[in-house]
């Protein structure tokens, strides 16, 4: 199914690769860190075998606001705490062996790349038209993330819901328009945060996401951080906060909302502060429950979450 947010230039996974393919056919990474192994892609979006190791140029993409050079390569911790996934599955033997040299030299470049370039190739190279699980059959749209590539705070939900998928926008609904409120309360407009999801693709009826689609997807919302690099990550509902914690442990939301966890991704060096709370459409529906104009706790909840996880811009 097509991606209508953009199309993707690759062919589809189905597609054989031909054995007189050039070595820079090879499927791009997704992960611009030089510590971390690319992730083969046995039979991922391809790159044309005519393309460059330049970024897609976003047509909209601003100016950096602030430098995004990575520190150097000594300075970096070098163990990886959360397990890299390869999204595309193991290496099929009759890719051959791994061709060495031109990921690290597509690495290499990619430290200059601005967070917008990085995103677009992100999104355009590596998401292409994605068909790695099952919600591939039946998405609309793949819902990538929007937002300011150098912001500051990063709001991750859970996956698309039916407006999301039509729109191939994430947060567009009815509890996008109530994220959009609680931005714009705390003084922000819509377009100077990020915002994506753990999904990409919407679970059929809203269902939860399965583990196998959270593994296969998730490298992707990874490696968005480590492009925008955010100041402040905020996870929207339990399935969002027990991945980007990274534990396996089955939370409720009151564990993880009013205290700061840490989003840690050694492998990129990056240890950013993360805040838990509660889900829009979560907060919609205890509203539900009230009398007409009676204020909503929830609401008043979450304002106080926002504004403590917020706290951190201004330390
Ligand atoms: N719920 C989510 O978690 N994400 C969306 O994008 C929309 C609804």
């Amino acid at each position: 199914m097509a991606n209508r947010q953009g199309g993707s230039e690759w062919p589809r996974e189905s597609q054989p690769r031909a054995a007189s393919e050039p070595d820079h056919d090879e499927p791009p990474p997704i992960e611009w860190s030089d510590e971390t192994p690319a992730p083969r892609a046995a039979s991922g979006p391809q790159r044309p075998a005519t393309a460059d190791r330049s970024p897609p140029r976003p047509a909209s993409a601003p100016p950096p606001s602030r430098s995004v050079s990575p520190p150097p390569a000594e300075a970096r911790p070098r163990s990886a705490s959360l397990p890299l996934v390869d999204p595309s599955g193991p290496p099929r033997a009759a890719d051959g062996p791994p061709r060495a040299g031109s990921d690290a030299g597509l690495r290499a470049q990619a430290q200059a790349w601005t967070p917008g370039q990085k995103l677009e190739y992100l999104r355009t190279r590596n998401v292409g038209d994605c068909t790695r699980c099952k919600l591939s059959k039946t998405r609309t749209n793949i819902v990538f993330g929007v937002g300011d590539p150098n912001a500051r705070v990063m709001f991750i939900g859970e996956a698309p819901g039916a407006d999301e998928d039509r729109r191939g926008e994430p947060f567009v609904g009815a509890a996008g328009r109530r994220l959009t409120q609680w931005i714009e309360r705390l003084g922000m407009k819509r377009e100077q945060v990020y915002i994506a999801n753990v999904l990409k693709c919407r679970p059929p009826g809203n269902r939860d996401p399965a583990a196998e689609e959270i593994e296969k997807c998730s490298p992707f919302l990874r490696a968005q951080v480590r492009a925008i690099r955010p100041a402040v990550i905020v996870a929207l509902g339990r399935y969002a906060g027990m991945l980007l914690i990274g534990t396996d442990e089955d939370l409720k939301l009151a564990q993880m909302r009013n205290r700061r966890f840490t989003y840690d991704d050694a492998g990129a060096g990056l240890q950013i502060p993360l805040h838990v709370t509660y889900h829009p459409s979560y907060v919609i529906r205890r509203e539900g429950e009230l009398p007409p104009g009676q204020r909503n706790p929830a609401d008043d909840t979450v304002m106080a979450d926002l504004e403590r996880a917020l706290r951190v811009l201004r330390s």
